[in-house]
């Protein structure tokens, strides 16, 4: 990838890339570390459904184990949270030692929406972030080139977030703009820098028209559209009711192989078969960035869902920076720590600001239990 070849204008409706087929096997990422604890529910990699294929009850089996009470009840002692949290340690705990393997380089932060900057809420709409996150996130783009990464369509996440200064990565990275103003950081004079999926876009107008039919009969079921992709929410869906809708989303999809059908947390996602994702456009803003030299930089990208798995395996992989998964309960996970719920990323990211700006190393200051 270069950034010559992705970087397009606001005006320009169209770029070519190349479609790939997505394979059963990329759908969900086997983990780096996969636990010894009987308590894990895991999802064999042979097993996941595409759109065109696979049962039903397969797909309900992923529902179920995306459900926080399936979490709850799969968990059955201490112990197996102890045992995890010795393999992914509280970034609370930790933060010591991540500024010192951060020292000479730039720090730069991803920040997934949903699940790490504000609560999982029932109604979607209504997911908003506190005023003390928005002042904490403010502060941190100050010191650090921040962007977010997020599921939904960029213009309905900075409408949450409404920040000017920060990159938003949204539609699983595919639409991703520049800071609008207000940051040292920028890089380029264009707002929009990748639109990889532009072709997509009556296609995926069309499917959403589509599914708001097919899932009204459904209670609770709640349909959104991303922009770029699709997602189709069961939060609020009683689960008998998930297998139904499963199918439902699947035979609307079975006339459309150019898309594929993913899981995230409480959601079913729709999006074009090409070889995008969060890590993708992890790798994308740190070229964008400037930083080609793995020496020289260090990104920190915290987030709470499988779909976030894609940017924590590109940072492993890349031997760069550290992944952050933000959990209460034991996941497989490509991410090196954890933090328990967004409040517990507010202070993490208040550390991180506190260092840069006073030199602070908060150990002898604060004890996280
Ligand atoms: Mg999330």
């Amino acid at each position: 990838m270069t950034k010559k070849a992705v970087v397009v204008s606001d005006t320009k409706s169209e770029m070519e890339m190349t479609i790939v087929a997505v394979s059963d096997s990329s759908l969900f990422r086997a983990p780096v570390q996969k636990p010894s604890s009987v308590g894990y529910r895991t999802i064999s990699r042979k097993k996941l459904p595409h759109c065109g294929g696979g049962g039903i009850n397969t797909w309900v089996d992923i529902m179920r184990a995306s459900s926080p009470t399936h979490y709850k009840s799969n968990i059955s002692s201490q112990d197996h949270l102890n045992s995890w949290m010795l393999r992914h340690p509280s970034a609370l705990n930790m933060f010591e030692q991540i500024t010192k393997a951060s020292i000479g380089k730039q720090i730069v932060m991803f920040l997934d929406y949903d699940g790490t900057l504000s609560p999982i809420v029932d109604d979607p709409d209504r997911a908003f972030m506190s005023d003390a996150m928005r002042a904490t996130v403010r502060k941190l783009a100050r010191y650090f080139p921040t962007a977010i990464v997020s599921g939904r369509c960029t213009d309905k996440v900075y409408n949450f977030v409404r920040l000017a200064e920060l990159y938003y990565a949204g539609s699983h990275g595919m639409d991703i703009k520049g800071p609008s103003k207000g940051s040292q950081y920028k890089k380029t004079a264009q707002s929009v820098l990748c639109q990889p999926a532009t072709k997509f876009l009556p296609m995926i107008k069309e499917v959403y028209k589509t599914l708001l039919d097919k899932t009204k009969s459904t209670p609770g079921a709640k349909v959104e559209n991303n922009k770029f992709c699709l997602s189709v929410h069961f939060r609020c869906v009683e689960e008998k009711k998930w297998s139904e809708l499963a199918q439902k989303v699947r035979s609307v999809l079975k006339d459309y192989p150019k898309l594929q059908l993913t899981q995230g947390r409480m959601v079913l996602e729709i999006r074009p078969t090409i070889k995008w994702d969060k890590g993708k456009a992890v790798e994308f803003l740190l070229e964008s960035l400037g930083y080609t030299n793995f020496t020289d930089v260090f990104p920190v990208y915290i987030g709470d869902d499988r779909t976030d798995e894609d940017a924590f395996k590109v940072l492993t992989e890349r031997g760069q920076g550290l992944g952050i998964l933000v959990s209460k309960t034991p996941k497989e996970t490509n991410a090196s720590y954890s933090l328990r719920e967004p409040s517990e990323v507010m202070k993490f990211l208040q550390l991180l600001v506190d260092w840069k700006q006073f030199n602070i190393i908060p150990t002898q200051l604060i004890t996280y239990a």
